[in-house]
């Protein structure tokens, strides 16, 4: 499933809220934020978008 747009829109990235770049490479989708260049994973049509201090316990 592609990403919504309108999702795209109003995502930004969580440590700077620089705009964030769609990009897709075969299947693998990815959001990349254009000012840290930090890479997002997208799983099933989810941007997996967590703060670069987030730790999963
Ligand atoms: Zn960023």
């Amino acid at each position: 499933m592609p990403l919504d747009k309108t999702l795209l829109e109003i995502l930004a990235c969580p440590d700077d809220h620089g705009d964030i770049k769609y990009t897709k490479k075969g299947k693998k989708e990815s959001l990349k934020c254009v000012k840290c260049k930090r890479v997002f994973e997208v799983k099933d049509g989810i941007p997996i978008m967590l703060p670069k201090d987030f730790k999963e316990e």
